[in-house]
């Protein structure tokens, strides 16, 4: 979702304008970044799960397969992306002639490493006609040995559409079989989401599918941070309980005023999202790093699968 500068002043409502000093700090800020993009002809893309400032000051928000796509779409030479580490290696791959900065390049996703080019080079030598499926949550280096990526927003509908008789998938075990898992979503319990049906009878339970079988079987929607995003909006409920992220929150909120939102669990919290701040967004720019670097054999070979997910994903 495109952002607009007037929303970044919601950063200095929720702070409180009585606090003058964090007013003053948030303008230099937004003035700062304003200055930067148009000196280093730069465009900001941040992920839900990112702080709240850190969104208000992004000019895309989305999810993985959102920031894949509009990274191949903006003008702008320089992307600075607020997200974890394969969220930037996958703008670069897509766009290998500019310039990629990730504010926190300590922000990586443990599940991005819950697989090996060892695992994938055993089941294309054990299965015939096998398609790797790697989910975008994946370093660069399994991209390069996959045959399409796929998010949990169009993953479904692309492996439905491959024409291999055996599929491979990874690295999330809840999604096909491999043993990599998100942490912040296997957190959550079928218990947590049983006792919140309780405690809230008329909410909706919107459910993340990075979270286990257990928990999806008790939703009402299972779908990516987007289409919760999309089903909260156009549902006509009033009470929503959200096994994801609590980054989402900020946009939900945002979209739905009149509408509450409750936590499933009590650690839906991505500490690596969370490192990336708003003075990490400006040093980044004014210093021209921390920037993604990646083999030229790596981009070549991973760009295929990412390209073939973003060509599978546009199809009807
Ligand atoms: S929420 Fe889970 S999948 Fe997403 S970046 Fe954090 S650890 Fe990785």
């Amino acid at each position: 979702m495109q952002v607009s500068y007037n929303k970044l002043e919601s950063v200095l409502e929720r702070t409180g304008m009585t606090d003058v000093k964090m007013e003053e700090i948030m303008k230099e800020s937004l003035e700062k970044l304003r200055e930067l993009k148009q000196q280093k002809d730069a465009v900001i893309l941040a992920h839900y799960y990112v702080p709240d400032e850190v969104q208000d000051v992004a000019d895309y928000i989305g999810d993985s397969y959102y920031l894949s796509e509009i990274a191949t779409k903006v003008k702008e030479q320089t992307i600075v992306l607020c997200g974890v580490a394969f969220m930037g290696e996958s703008a670069k791959i897509l766009n290998p002639d500019k310039k990629v900065l990730l504010p926190e390049p300590h922000a990586d996703c443990p599940m991005a490493h819950m697989a090996s080019v060892e695992n994938i080079d055993e089941i294309r030598n054990k299965y015939e006609d096998v398609a790797v499926v790697c989910y975008v949550n994946s370093t660069a280096e399994l991209k390069a040995h996959s045959d399409v990526c796929v998010t949990s927003s169009n993953a479904v509908k692309i492996v439905r559409n491959l024409p291999n008789k055996n599929i491979y998938f990874i690295p999330d075990v809840h999604i096909i079989l491999n043993d990599g898992y998100c942490h912040v979503h296997s957190n959550i319990s079928s218990e947590d989401i049983i006792k919140a049906k309780k405690s809230r009878p008329d909410a909706k339970i919107l459910v993340h599918p990075e979270c286990k079988g257990e928990v999806l079987e008790l939703a009402d929607y299972v779908g990516s941070t987007s289409g919760i995003i999309e089903y909260a909006t156009i549902c006509e409920a009033k009470e929503f309980v959200v096994a994801t992220e609590m980054g989402v929150f900020h946009e939900l909120k945002k979209r739905n005023p009149d509408k509450s939102f409750y936590v499933a669990g009590n650690l839906q919290i991505c500490p690596n999202m969370k490192k990336i701040t708003v003075e990490k967004v400006i040093s980044a720019m004014e210093k021209g790093q921390p920037e993604v670097i990646l083999s030229k054999d790596f981009r070549r070979q991973a760009y295929t699968p990412l390209k073939r997910m973003l060509t599978m994903a546009g199809q009807k």
